[in-house]
C-alpha cells in the first residue's frame, strides 16, 4: 500500500475479512452464521501470502494445486473482502444467492477463511503479550495448507513448517473441510505459537505437561469463538424468547451454560470436528468437586486437557454473570439483550488475553496445570490489580473446583511470591542491554547464582530475552523484560542418585543416559530489577523422580524425545475417540 500522504499514520493498520463464525453447521434460519472479524493489515500476494502466513493450497491426496485467493485493492486502498455481508459503512448488504454454496464449494473462500483466522490468533497472542511472537518452526512465515490431505485431521508440524487441514466424507456424502472450523483453525494456530514461545512443552515430561497443548490450545480456540458478538448474540437468541430485553432467569449460570456453552455444542460440526464438539460438551457436563487430577481415566491426556477447559468455561460464565451485574437492570428483572451480548463477548476476549499472558508467567520446561493457575492469578493481578469483575476469585474456585490447585511455590492467594532481591547484584551488567540481550541476561544470572539459587552444574542457556508491554483496561500500560533460561544436565541413570538424590525406576539399565531440566522465566520490572523468579530447580528430586517414572512408564525414554508428527497422531487419536464415544 502508498503511503499516500507521506505519513506512516496514513496507513489504516486493520482489515477486515469475513469468516465462517464456527463451522457450516452452525446455521441462523437454516444459513451458516458468518462474522467480520479485523485481522491486521499488510500488502498481501496471491494464496494469501503475507508477512507471517503463506497460505499454499497443495492436496498431497490428489496432488492438487487449488487456485490461490487473490484479493483485489479497493479504491480506498483496503482489501476487497468477496464474500462481505456488510458494506463498506457497516450497513447489512443481500445474502447472495447460493452464498452457502459457494462458501463450501469455493477454495477461494477457504483459503481466506484460514488466512483471516491464523492472523486473527497471532494478533490475539501478539496484543496480549505486548510484542511480535515467533511461530514454533522455523522462519517468519508459516505454511498453511487448506486442503492437504484426505483425512479426518487437522495438525501443526514444526519439521514441516506449517499448519496442515485434512478433508473427508462426512454423512449424507457431503464433503467436510476441518479448515473451515474455526475451532479447529484457531486451536492448530495455537499450537504453532504456543511451541514458539514455550518449546519444551511438546517433549515427554509428565500428564500435565502431556495434556497442557491440548487444553491451552481449546481454551484459546473456545475463547476465541466466544469473543465473537455475532456468535454469542445468536446462540442466546435460539434459546430465549425474542425482544430488546432479556429476562433474568435467563442469565445464571445455569442457564447460560445450556444456552451459550452446550447451544454451541450440539451445533458444532455435525460430522466434523467431533473431537472439539464433544471436548467442550464434555468438559461443560464434567460436575464439580470430584478429585479429578489423582483419578487414573483423568491421566489420559485429552480428558485431562479437558479439566483445563471446564475449569475456563465455568469461570467465563461466572465472571460474565459479574460484569452484568454491574450494569444492572434496564426494566425490572430486565436487561438490555445488546449489552448481555456484548458483556459476554468481551469477558471471552478478557479472559483469552489473560489466558495468553499467563504463558510468560509459567516455567519454560516441564508445565504444570498448577503452575498456569498461578501464573494465570499473578499476571492479572499485575495488569488489573483492582480486580473489580472479581476474575481471580472466579478462575481460582472454578480451577479448585476440578481439583486444580495453586502451585506449592506460590502465596497462600495462589499467586507466584514476589523475588526478594537483597542479595542480588546490578552493578556488573547494563541496564539497557538486559533488556534484550541474552549474553547479558546469562552474565547477570551468572554473577547471580546464588541469590537465584541456580545449580551451577550441568549447562545453562538463555534462550530468550524479550520486552513486553501490557495494556491494562484503565489503558495504561504495563512494561516488563521476560528472559527465559534453561539448564540441562545428562547423567547415566547410575549417577542420578548421586548427584542429584533423584531415586530411577527400579528396571532402568544403570548405564542408560538421561537428561534431566530445569529452568525458569525472570521477570524484569521496567527498571531492569528482577519481580519474579518462576523456576523449576534442576536438583527437585521430587519432580524429577516423578518425571523419570513417568518417561520410563509411557515408553519416552526409548524414543525420539522431539517427535514432529506427535501432535498429528495426537488428533486423529482424538478424533476417532470422539467417533467412537457417539
Ligand atoms: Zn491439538
Amino acid at each position: 500500500m502508498r503511503n499516500t500522504r507521506g505519513s506512516r499514520h496514513s496507513l489504516v493498520n486493520t482489515q477486515k475479512l469475513t469468516i465462517i463464525a464456527q463451522d457450516p453447521s452452525v446455521r441462523i434460519g437454516g444459513k451458516i452464521l458468518m462474522s467480520e472479524v479485523d485481522v491486521p493489515a499488510e500488502e498481501l500476494l496471491a494464496g494469501p501470502r503475507g508477512y507471517r502466513v503463506n497460505v499454499i493450497d497443495f492436496d498431497t491426496a490428489t496432488s492438487t494445486l487449488y487456485r490461490p485467493a487473490v484479493l483485489k485493492r479497493a479504491k480506498n486502498g483496503q482489501y476487497e473482502d468477496a464474500f462481505a455481508l456488510k458494506k463498506a459503512d457497516g450497513t447489512p448488504r443481500k445474502r447472495p444467492k447460493r452464498y452457502d454454496h459457494k462458501l463450501v464449494s469455493d477454495p477461494t473462500f477457504h483459503a481466506q477463511n484460514v488466512y483471516a483466522i491464523v492472523m486473527r490468533t497471532l494478533a490475539q497472542f501478539e496484543f496480549a503479550l505486548g510484542r511480535r511472537v515467533p511461530w514454533g518452526s522455523q522462519g517468519h512465515q508459516i505454511h498453511v495448507a487448506p486442503h492437504a490431505f484426505a483425512d479426518a485431521n487437522a495438525f501443526y508440524s514444526r519439521e514441516h513448517r506449517g499448519i496442515f487441514f485434512g478433508y473427508f466424507t462426512g454423512p449424507s456424502n457431503r464433503p467436510i473441510f476441518t479448515c473451515l472450523s474455526h475451532d479447529i483453525v484457531a486451536h492448530e494456530t495455537t499450537h504453532a505459537i504456543l511451541d514458539g514461545i514455550r518449546s519444551r512443552y511438546l517433549e515427554p515430561s509428565s500428564p500435565d505437561q502431556a495434556a497442557f497443548h491440548e487444553g491451552f490450545a481449546d481454551i484459546i480456540a473456545l475463547l476465541s469463538i466466544f469473543s465473537l458478538p455475532d456468535l454469542v448474540g445468536q446462540l442466546l437468541d435460539r434459546s430465549t424468547p425474542r425482544g430488546r430485553m432479556i429476562s433474568k432467569a435467563h442469565l445464571t449460570a445455569d442457564a447460560l451454560k445450556q444456552s451459550v456453552l452446550l447451544g454451541l455444542a450440539e451445533e458444532m460440526g455435525v460430522g466434523l470436528s467431533k473431537g472439539r464438539e464433544s471436548a467442550l460438551r464434555r468438559s461443560v457436563k464434567l460436575r464439580a468437586g470430584r478429585p479429578y487430577m489423582s483419578m487414573p481415566e483423568f491421566s489420559e491426556e485429552h480428558d485431562r486437557g479437558e479439566l483445563l477447559v471446564a475449569a475456563m468455561m465455568n469461570a467465563f460464565l461466572e465472571i460474565w454473570m459479574s460484569r452484568l451485574a454491574k450494569i444492572g437492570f434496564v426494566s425490572p428483572g430486565k436487561r438490555d439483550r445488546s449489552l448481555v451480548v456484548e458483556e459476554g463477548a468481551r469477558a471471552a476476549g478478557h479472559l483469552l488475553t489473560m489466558s495468553i499472558r499467563a504463558l510468560d508467567y509459567c516455567p519454560p520446561t516441564d508445565i504444570t496445570f498448577a503452575d498456569y493457575l498461578s501464573a494465570l492469578l499473578t499476571v492479572d493481578r499485575e495488569v488489573v490489580p483492582d480486580d473489580k469483575y472479581r476474575y481471580r476469585a472466579a478462575l481460582l474456585r472454578h480451577f479448585n473446583n476440578f481439583d486444580i490447585r495453586h502451585a506449592t511455590g506460590a502465596d497462600v492467594d495462589g499467586l507466584w511470591k514476589q523475588f526478594d532481591g537483597r542479595e542480588l547484584v546490578y552493578a556488573r551488567t547494563h541496564f539497557d542491554s538486559m533488556l534484550r540481550d541474552k549474553e547479558e541476561v546469562f552474565r547477570f544470572i551468572w554473577e547471580n547464582r546464588k541469590a537465584l539459587d541456580i545449580d551451577d552444574r550441568g549447562y545453562v542457556e538463555v534462550q530468550s530475552v524479550r520486552p513486553s508491554i501490557r495494556i491494562g483496561p484503565d489503558g495504561f500500560t504495563l512494561r516488563e523484560t521476560v528472559a527465559e533460561y534453561v539448564q540441562i544436565m545428562t547423567l547415566q541413570a547410575k549417577e542420578l542418585k548421586a548427584a542429584l538424590k533423584i531415586t530411577p525406576p527400579p528396571d532402568l539399565p544403570p548405564t542408560m543416559r538421561i537428561r534431566i531440566f530445569g529452568g525458569g522465566a525472570l521477570i524484569f520490572n521496567e527498571y531492569g530489577q528482577l519481580k519474579y523468579k518462576i523456576a523449576n530447580r534442576i536438583e527437585d528430586a521430587k519432580r524429577q523422580t516423578a518425571r523419570l517414572k513417568y518417561l520410563w512408564e509411557s515408553g519416552a525414554l526409548d524414543g525420539d524425545q522431539q517427535d514432529g508428527l506427535r501432535l498429528a497422531r495426537l488428533h486423529r487419536a482424538r478424533m476417532a475417540r470422539a467417533e467412537r464415544s457417539e
